[in-house]
């Protein structure tokens, strides 16, 4: 573990000659955010095209604002019957099930009934009354979602269930846009859909990857320090990305499935390190709904997972495994 300190603002300089470099890379709103692509010197306009599209394909197949989507079919047809989808939406969701067994349910792909209740993903959320939690809760329930690997199909068995693949989509479009990087032969690019990252090659000069992690306090592309990697993926989970403060009481996302609530466990975000993004899309929102200790536990029980925990005096614990240096001296190691 290595502690120095750069200026945020080399950061932000090396983040904007991955990221402004018109033709090395493209940048396009899907899956409901930003999504960069860089591939310097390799970027060529039909790799970038086959890219987004591939990425808009599985936004098609999994959004929940679509009304065709997989997603919407499954869950207009809740306590009703079985809908047949395409294999990546099945795959998809057959993981999220792995996932949310994995976690005891912290993670949990039926969480749907809880995240509209709040409304946070639209422009009106709310604190719900705690009669309207208890009332809706029961029906997050992943062991509720019957999938038949033969049809491809998928039942979600009560009226009123609803999946959301916020938590893991966009991790398995970034490993489809990996995908289609590597098939093209190229040497160095990165990946970047909302915070789910993936760098892929060497860097010119051999040396490490440099990746800022975002301050969970801060704005965006405001990073607090850098993870040095090879070739993996990153993901951040954190109470940043969506949220909204009613009677100064600060509301987020990341919803605890066991009483419908926003976590509240002290951690403000958590960064998993892996080669599997959607595997780390999973987890980075199973760790920060169990809390540190069990989150903890979760990373260290699978091989070739590393973790980056930030909590909300803005210390910070890594796992054994990281490389991660603090740039900005308001946060610290515990
Ligand atoms: P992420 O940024 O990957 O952690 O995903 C957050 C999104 O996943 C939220 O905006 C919700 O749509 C959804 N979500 C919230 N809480 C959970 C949960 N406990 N399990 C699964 N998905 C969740
Ligand atoms: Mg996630």
């Amino acid at each position: 573990m290595v502690y120095k300190r750069i200026f945020p603002f080399f950061l932000i300089i090396f983040f904007s000659a991955c990221i402004e470099q018109g033709e090395f890379s493209r940048t396009e709103f899907a899956l409901g955010t930003v999504c960069t692509v860089t591939l310097y010197e390799q970027g060529k306009n039909s790799l970038y095209n086959d890219i987004f599209s591939r990425i808009r394909e599985i936004e098609n197949l999994m959004s929940l604002n679509i009304s065709s989507s997989d997603i919407s079919r499954i869950n207009s047809n809740a306590g009703i019957k079985p809908v047949s989808v395409h294999e990546n939406t099945f795959k998809v969701i057959e993981r999220a099930v792995y996932f949310a067994q994995l976690s005891g349910g912290a993670f949990d792909p039926a969480i749907g009934p809880i995240v509209s209740l709040w409304g946070i993903s639209g422009d009106n959320p709310r604190c719900p009354s705690q009669e309207e939690i208890d009332k809706i809760l029961p029906l997050v329930n992943w062991r509720n979602i019957e999938l038949d690997a033969n049809a491809n199909s998928v039942f979600l068995t009560q009226h009123g269930m609803s999946l959301d693949l916020g938590a893991i989509a966009k991790g398995y479009a970034a490993d489809a846009a990996a995908e289609i990087l590597k098939n093209a032969g190229i040497k160095r690019g990165l990946v970047d859909l909302g915070g789910n990252i993936i760098v892929i090659g060497e860097k010119k000069d051999k040396s490490p990857w440099r990746v800022g992690i975002q301050n969970p306090y801060g704005n965006r592309r405001d990073f607090f320090g850098i993870v040095h990697t090879d070739e993996k993926t990153i993901v951040t989970s954190g109470i940043y990305e969506r949220n909204f403060e009613e009677d100064g009481r600060f509301f987020h996302h990341l919803f605890s499935p066991f009483d419908g609530y926003p976590a509240d466990n002290g951690l403000i975000s958590v960064t998993v390190i892996m080669d599997i993004s959607m595997e780390a899309d999973a987890l980075s929102t199973a760790a920060f709904v169990l809390g540190y200790e069990k989150g903890l536990f979760l990373i260290e029980s699978i091989p070739g997972v590393e973790a980056i925990f930030v909590f909300n005096d803005r210390s910070v614990q890594v796992t054994k495994g990281v490389e991660f240096t603090i740039t900005d001296n308001t946060f610290f190691f515990r």
